[in-house]
């Protein structure tokens, strides 16, 4: 018998094209099949097949680019733009004249639709200046843009292009797999599909892949968006249940000096920092254990904050709430993503801590070092020590503070009373090493998750659902605002003048360029922008002969990385070329100037998180973005971006401006398009909260709920980090 299981050889005769396309596409199981759903829907009266097109007709056609490429017409020297579009039928040659650009924009692959008027030339037929619509994943809020015409006739479903499978293969065969599968069973309880006038999963389905009016599939559609965050919101639901079953170290905050400890930082505290600190001892004087994410700009003060959650837990003694020992502490693993980080941290904390006599622990890939040393000939307050020494004073638990790397979450390392966990830069952590960090001991460790990383609400509802959020939405003052400017292409030469002027003074200079190598032939729209590799070469020899450049991107070992961040940390490089990679936390206060090349191509918030890099200095710093910045659009947003003094205002403005797939690495959040596009709408993703949550509320188990129950199963595996 047919199930959702089933392969979909099973369902009809696949041939080898046909075969080899699915395999790509990942699509497996008519299941699988069923969820492939389309982009657009046509009126299928709007478009015309290639094949029947005949010289003067006004058509509008719909298919797939082949070539594109720009040149200027050999006899007038007018620039253009021509490319192949091919569809079922067949194919056709396109010029755009004067519109040169249009190769960059659009690349080989990329369906799209085209209007306008054919002409002959020659015996061949030229489809010549078409208007140009590309095909994008289309929001479920924009509703007009899914249909194509004004559908009166017969709704024809358009998936996305792909070798080897039409649109018209998906159609039939879906049909084929709706009209054999009689019981498909909803996970989603009935009563919430009624309280949000939901169509149930067999109907969605049908609905969304041959729907007989407009309102159908948009009502098919938002029932899938909804069942998406539900079903995430359901199983981060679940887990937060069972951490929250767990038993911590109950850490006594209420008789607890802490502005003993704070005085002791070098600044006032802002309010949002103190804001923070009162959330997390209250959680931290709990039995449950914490679970709770402070999120903060760059250079906000996450870590005066987590140095603060480490003083209240280490002036703890283990034991239960009602018998404490009278000796020994309560011990901290504090986790960053890189050794410098790690080592950067672990210089703060002796100075935090000095005044305790409690000692602090480094552990790195390279080695360990362990504060205070004995040795009174020593250089540093520190020593090296063997990990085996380290390792048998973190277990038997006389080194309360362990600031490290991954190293911190080997298996070799056990900790005797390990009552929090802070994790820095959390998105870079999956799920399964918080979960083994916090297994090593019979308590279940606090847990302090950190970011950097600004994103909208909605997707932080979605995705940090298990978590407690603390925001730090406030700087420090009197920091020195960072200077922005847009330069344009006659201005580089200008810039870098200045910029050597800075490098003369003794500073250091990020340039951030979009790509790491060559053009990648399989992304033309690369060919424009800048590679490291190549930017660096010439910067070195061109630019700036008299400094040294180094290199960092992405396809270099973590080795490699981090042996360019170390260099450029101890100045032995004045000059970083990279790609974005270097976001994330690293502070290097001399380097004071950002370039970002092809800067319109990065979403703003990213392009805010890179210019955090150099908002960490007493010395004035600057951000140049190199922006072709001809179109209103870019304009638009690059002043956006100069105005916005938070990541967070600047992701909202991504999410609803450019769309979710703009938004930086969401696809690792392991959400799917229509998903993504659920969350541009704060309430549907709200009512899927809430509805979770009543849920697991009342049955945690989902004992009533077995279909549920087995969906959700698929969630615990996604690493939403
Ligand atoms: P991030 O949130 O990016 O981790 P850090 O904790 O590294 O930020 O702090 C950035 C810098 O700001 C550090 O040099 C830190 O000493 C300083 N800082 C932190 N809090 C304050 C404050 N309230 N006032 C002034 N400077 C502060
Ligand atoms: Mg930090």
């Amino acid at each position: 018998m047919l199930t959702l299981d089933s392969k979909i050889e099973s369902l009809i005769r696949l041939r080898n094209d046909t075969k080899n396309a699915l395999v790509k596409l990942k699509l497996n199981t008519i299941e699988d099949l069923l969820y492939h759903y389309p982009t657009r829907y046509a009126d299928s009266s709007t478009f015309l097949s290639i094949k029947n097109l005949k010289e003067g007709d006004h058509a509008t056609i719909r298919g797939t680019i082949k070539k594109i490429e720009s040149k200027k017409s050999w006899k007038t020297k007018v620039p253009l733009s021509t490319a192949i579009v091919e569809d079922v039928s067949g194919s056709i040659s396109v010029t755009w004249f004067n519109q040169p650009y249009l190769a960059k924009m659009i690349s080989v692959g990329q369906t799209v639709e085209l209007t306008g008027k054919i002409t002959k030339n020659k015996d061949s037929l030229t489809l010549v200046n078409p208007s140009t619509k590309e095909e994008k994943v289309l929001p479920i809020d924009s509703h007009d843009s899914l249909f194509a015409g004004d559908s009166q006739g017969v709704l024809t479903p358009l998936y996305p292009e792909s070798k080897g499978v039409s649109s018209e293969w998906f159609s039939h065969t879906i049909n084929r797999a709706l009209s054999e599968i009689k019981e498909i069973p909803d996970h989603i309880p009935e009563s919430i599909l009624k309280q949000y006038s939901l169509p149930g999963l067999k109907t969605a389905l049908v609905w969304i892949h041959n729907p007989k009016k407009p309102e159908d599939a948009l009502k098919a559609r938002k029932r899938f968006a909804f069942d998406e965050i539900f079903k995430i919101n359901t199983a981060k639901g679940q887990e937060k249940l069972r951490i929250q079953k767990e038993k911590a170290y109950n850490i006594n905050t209420e008789d607890l000096d802490v502005e003993d400890f704070t005085k002791r930082f070098p600044f006032p505290l802002t309010k949002a920092q103190e804001k923070s600190i009162d959330q997390i001892l209250s959680d931290l004087n709990k039995e449950a254990p914490m679970s709770r994410l402070l999120e903060g700009d760059v250079g906000s003060g996450k870590t005066a904050v987590a140095a603060t959650a480490v003083y209240a837990t280490v002036m703890n003694r283990p034991g239960t709430s009602e018998k404490k020992q009278t000796f020994g502490s309560l011990q901290v693993a504090y986790m960053a993503p890189t050794e410098i980080l790690a080592t950067q941290h672990f210089e703060s904390f002796i100075e935090y801590f000095r005044h305790t006599g409690i000692s602090i622990a480094l552990i790195t890939g390279s080695g360990c070092r362990k504060f205070p040393t004995k040795v009174a000939s020593s250089q540093t307050p520190w020593t090296t020590i063997s990990k085996a020494q380290l390792q048998k004073w973190i277990a038997n638990g006389e080194i309360p503070i362990v600031i490290g790397t991954h190293a911190l979450i080997q298996k070799s390392l056990s900790f005797k009373h390990l009552a929090l966990a802070i994790i820095d830069e959390q998105h870079r952590f999956g799920l399964n090493q918080r979960k083994s960090i916090a297994k090593k001991d019979s308590h279940f460790p606090h847990l302090l998750s950190m970011t950097a990383t600004p994103i909208p609400r909605t997707l932080a509802l979605t995705i940090y659902g298990d978590l407690d959020l603390s925001l730090l939405d406030e700087m420090p003052v009197g920091r020195k605002q960072v200077i922005n400017e847009i330069v344009l292409p006659n201005k580089r030469e200008e810039t870098y003048e200045k910029i050597r002027n800075l490098l003369e003074e003794g500073r250091q200079v990020y340039i951030i360029c979009p790509r790491i190598n060559e053009p990648d032939p399989d992304k033309e729209k690369a060919i424009v922008a800048k590679s490291v590799m190549e930017e660096a070469k010439r910067l070195q020899k061109d630019v700036f002969p008299k400094y040294k450049v180094g290199t960092l991107h992405s396809k270099m070992t973590k080795t490699e990385k981090e042996e360019a961040m170390e260099d450029f940390y101890s100045h032995k490089t004045d000059i970083l070329v990279a790609t974005s990679v270097v976001e994330v936390g690293v502070n290097v206060p001399n380097a004071t100037v950002i370039i970002i090349e092809g800067a319109e191509r990065f979403g703003l918030a990213q392009l805010h998180q890179l210019r955090g890099r150099v908002m960490r200095s007493s010395h004035q710093s600057y951000c140049y973005l190199f922006a072709d910045a001809k179109s209103d659009k870019t304009k638009e947003r690059m002043s956006v971006f100069i105005k916005a003094k938070n990541g967070f205002e600047l992701a909202e403005y991504d999410l609803q401006i450019r769309g979710t797939g703009e938004l930086s690495g969401l696809k690792q959040w392991g959400i799917s398009d229509i998903g993504m596009e659920a969350l541009r709408n704060i309430k549907l993703v709200e009512a899927a909260q809430k509805s979770a949550k009543d849920l697991i509320n009342n049955d945690p188990e989902l004992s009533k709920y077995p279909i549920l129950k087995e969906v959700i199963k698929k969630y615990d595996q996604i690493h939403f980090e």
